[in-house]
């Protein structure tokens, strides 16, 4: 059974912008302090190690175990083995876990990865390993409200995941209705936790404020 967690701002060592609980190294936080969070998420996650990745909005999927030791270069983590917790950084992107009887992944989905193919790849990943059901997580992200883009932006993706569609006068991007429609075609059940991050004062949003920390989706068999 799959063990899930979507991290917030609060219970961390951060000091502002990017207090208090921002788990990313690549924002100018104080490294310090980004290892002290990491290692408090350790700790309440009940694990010994969580892989991160060095995430750049690709469709790359990693495969990973005990024996892997950097960051990978990913938006996409996937492992079999039990007890090793992977984690998707976020601030406005969808963080998502999938997770099986016997295979878990985490992956960054905004809309790139999303029109590029990330979802269907990942699961792709777990189907050449088994056919068990999987279910997934849309944890913490920015909402249909809140996410403008410019109309020919909106038009190529509404044009890829019809889904994503607001209306052509707001030219906002719902991305988690367009995930959930993907998943759907892939036979997936999925929940959305429906909370919106640029306005949640309790989470990071890059939309919000473009210096700030990032949360974490988490996830381990
Ligand atoms: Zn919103």
């Amino acid at each position: 059974m799959a063990r899930i967690l979507f991290t917030s701002k609060a219970g961390g060592f951060s000091r502002p912008p990017f207090d208090s609980f921002n788990l990313a190294l690549h924002v100018s936080d104080s490294p310090l302090d980004v290892e002290a969070n990491r290692r408090k998420l350790e700790s309440e996650f009940s694990v010994s190690r969580v892989i991160f990745m060095d995430q750049t909005h690709s469709n790359v999927v990693a495969v990973v175990d005990e024996e892997t030791q950097e960051s990978p270069n990913a938006d996409a983590l996937f492992t079999r083995t039990k007890g090793l917790a992977l984690a998707v950084l976020v601030a406005d992107c969808i963080p998502l876990l999938l997770h099986s009887i016997d295979a878990v992944a985490a992956v960054h989905v905004g809309r790139r990865g999303m029109t590029n193919g990330i979802i269907e790849k990942v699961v792709n990943t777990f189907r050449t390993y088994s056919d068990a059901p999987i279910s997934a997580d849309l944890g913490p992200s920015i909402c249909d409200k809140c996410y403008e883009v410019d109309l020919p932006m909106y038009q190529e993706v509404i044009g890829s995941v019809p889904a994503s569609a607001t209306s052509i006068e707001r030219h906002c991007l719902d991305l988690p209705s367009g995930v959930t429609s993907i998943l759907n075609s892939l036979d997936i059940t999925s929940k959305n936790w429906s909370v919106c991050t640029r306005e949640s004062s309790n989470h990071f949003s890059y939309r919000k404020n473009t210096i700030t920390g990032r949360q974490a989706g988490v996830v381990a068999l």
